[in-house]
Order: structure tokens, then C-alpha cells, then sequence
């Protein structure tokens, strides 16, 4: 550095200020840190510093010294300013490195893979179910799970004085304004039949709608029993539908879902909005009607129930029952996924033991 040459050049031979050149470089070269950089900075650059001592003294020599002394105090400031800045960047520098050290990461070590989330078996049964449906062109509508009883009940053709209306079997909402009208009540829905009574209430026929969802109902539970509990309700209305559509319909799901070799049968049955109504068996899957432990000697097991929608509840929605015509269905969705997989106990889709859950992934 030219600078230094300079100052070396003008101090020779005066011990001064060899000696206030050399302390500097000294005191510049001991820094270890950067707390003793700062103190090195304000004790040479700062206001009483070693520089400034330099310009303080100048009137206190002779004339012809001081242009020399005032360029040694010049070429000083700057020397000492780009000696601490190169000491201040090396320590920087040194303490980067050292944390690196500390963070020594091995790239050959192979990574820690996170777990991802999967369907749950009941969502997988209801994509299945609905998907079954999407291909015979049903489009998929959700409902409310806070109903009126009026749509849970009243236009599903179900009395006031049906026992499913019971306090003991339906969760209602105490109002803060009693109403007069049971109908106004608010509840869980029961069954996600309603959501028949909605669809039909806002759209003109021809409809083909699927809808999944949650139900509730004041039961215990147990081993089939659950207080909440999936299902898929379907229907179809428009001109000209037969029960012949209906058992057509549901054959081909049932042997689309539990496979082409079952049979399926249908049983005359009751439900308050349809009217003819059935039950739908499939062939047991263990002895294929025969008879046996898992059927309990029915060789059938029973997978939903359906019928054709009732007039009545078509007065209630303001279609013309000479005009429409139309079936409806309704399927446990836990009783499904408990059937197709050999499952005993509703309470293991619930308690989420992820032993229990893998099993359905492959
Ligand atoms: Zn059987």
C-alpha cells in the first residue's frame, strides 16, 4: 500500500510518530473480535482519537512541519479506516464459517419422508357409491345437516304422530321462540331425504340427483349403532319412470359396487314417502344364498331401501303426480363399507386407529 510506504517515509527518523504509526498498526492487528474493532474505530478515527490528536498539535509545531504532519494525519485516517475495515470483514467472515461448521449438513443422508393424509374408508365408499351414479348421469346436490321438520318430516309424508318424530330418536334444537308450527321445529336430520323434497321444491323435472351426507339420530351406540352416521339418497323423477327403471337402476349398482356375480332381489316394504316401497338384498358374499353365519342363514344381505316416490310428496313440491313419476333410494354408507370389507364393528371407523385404517389403502 502506497499510503503506508508514505507514512513510513515521512515518520523516519522522527520517534513520535514512528511510534503513533506503529501503535495504530498494532492495535489494529490485535482485534480478535468485533467488539474490539468498534473500539479500536472510535479510538483512532473517533474525536478524541489518535487522528484527531494528530490535527490538535499541528499549531504547536513549527510552520515549516506542518503541511507534513497534516499529511501524516491525513494518510493515517485513511490506512487505519482500510485496515479496520479489512480486519472488521476477515472476522465476519471467520464467524460465518464457523456457524456453517456448526450446521454441517451430511446431503448423503437420505430424507425423512412426511406421512400424508388419506381418504378415510367411508369417503372412499361414498366416492365409490356416488361414482357408480355419476356414469348413469345423476349429478351429486348436498343438503343441510340443520333441517326443519317440515323437509326432515312433514313433506316426506311422515305424520306428526310418526313415531320417528319421537323426542327419542331425533336430536331437536330448543328455540329461544317456541313455535306454534312443529313444522318450523329445528333438528339433525334423520335421513338426508330431505334433501329430496328441496331439490324437487326449487327444480323442474327431469331430475337425477345423488346426495351424500352426514345423518343423526338418538341412538346408542354399539356395534351397528352410531348417533352420527353416512348415507347416500338418490332419486330420479320424470315422465314415464316405472318401478321397471327403478330395479334396473339398482341392479346395475349393486353388481357395479359388490360385483357381477351377485344376485339382488327386492323385498315389498314400508317407508312413509314412498309408495310401492322394497328393501334391496344382495347374495350373501360368503355362501351365495345358501345360508350362512355372516347372512344368518338369510343367504341375503340387505343393502338399502327404495321405492316409487309417493304422490303425496310430490303435492307437496307442486309437481303434477300425472304428469312426473319417480323412485328414490336411500343406503347406510357404513353399512356398505362394514359389508364389502368384512368389518363387525361400525366403532372402528370413528376412533381413527390408523392400524385400522392403512388396511384399506394399498
Ligand atoms: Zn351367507
Amino acid at each position: 500500500m502506497k499510503e503506508i510506504e508514505r507514512l513510513k517515509d515521512i515518520s523516519k527518523g522522527r520517534d513520535d510518530l514512528e511510534q503513533l504509526l506503529n501503535n495504530t498498526l498494532d492495535i489494529i492487528k490485535a482485534c480478535e473480535d468485533l467488539e474490539s474493532v468498534t473500539k479500536a474505530r472510535i479510538s483512532i478515527l473517533g474525536k478524541k482519537g489518535t487522528v484527531a490528536g494528530i490535527f490538535k498539535k499541528i499549531p504547536e509545531f513549527p510552520y515549516k512541519d506542518r503541511p507534513l504532519l497534516g499529511e501524516f494525519g491525513n494518510l493515517l485516517k485513511k490506512v487505519a479506516e482500510q485496515e479496520l475495515d479489512s480486519k472488521e470483514k476477515q472476522i465476519r467472515a471467520a464467524i460465518r464459517e464457523k456457524k456453517l461448521a456448526g450446521l454441517a449438513i451430511d446431503v448423503t443422508l437420505p430424507g425423512r419422508g412426511k406421512p400424508l393424509g388419506r381418504r378415510h374408508i367411508l369417503n372412499m365408499t361414498i366416492r365409490e357409491i356416488v361414482s357408480i351414479f355419476l356414469s348413469l348421469g345423476y349429478r351429486v346436490i348436498h343438503g343441510p345437516e340443520v333441517e326443519l321438520d317440515y323437509y326432515n318430516f312433514e313433506a316426506l309424508n311422515t305424520p306428526t304422530y310418526h313415531p320417528a318424530r319421537s323426542l327419542q330418536d331425533t336430536f331437536y334444537f330448543k328455540r329461544d321462540d317456541p313455535v306454534k308450527d312443529s313444522r318450523d321445529d329445528v333438528l339433525l336430520r334423520t335421513h338426508t331425504s330431505p334433501v329430496q323434497v328441496r331439490v324437487m321444491e326449487s327444480t323442474k323435472p327431469p331430475l337425477y340427483v345423488i346426495s351424500p351426507g352426514k345423518a343423526y339420530r338418538r341412538d346408542e351406540i354399539d356395534a351397528t349403532h352410531s348417533a352420527v352416521f353416512h348415507q347416500v339418497e338418490g332419486f330420479a323423477v320424470d315422465r314415464g319412470i316405472t318401478m321397471g327403471d327403478l330395479k334396473g337402476t339398482l341392479e346395475v349398482f349393486a353388481k357395479k359396487l359388490f360385483g357381477e356375480e351377485k344376485s339382488v332381489r327386492f323385498r315389498p316394504h314400508f317407508f312413509p314417502f314412498t309408495e310401492p316401497s322394497a328393501e334391496v338384498d344382495v347374495s350373501c358374499f360368503a355362501c351365495d344364498t345358501a345360508g350362512c353365519s355372516l347372512c344368518k342363514g338369510v343367504g341375503w344381505l340387505e343393502i338399502m331401501g327404495c321405492g316409487m316416490i309417493d304422490p303425496n310428496v310430490f303435492s307437496y313440491v307442486g309437481y303434477d303426480p300425472e304428469e312426473y313419476q319417480g323412485f328414490a333410494f336411500g343406503m347406510g354408507v357404513e353399512r356398505i363399507a362394514m359389508m364389502k370389507h368384512g368389518i363387525d364393528d361400525m366403532r372402528l371407523f370413528y376412533e381413527n386407529d390408523v392400524r385400522f385404517l392403512r388396511q384399506f389403502h394399498v
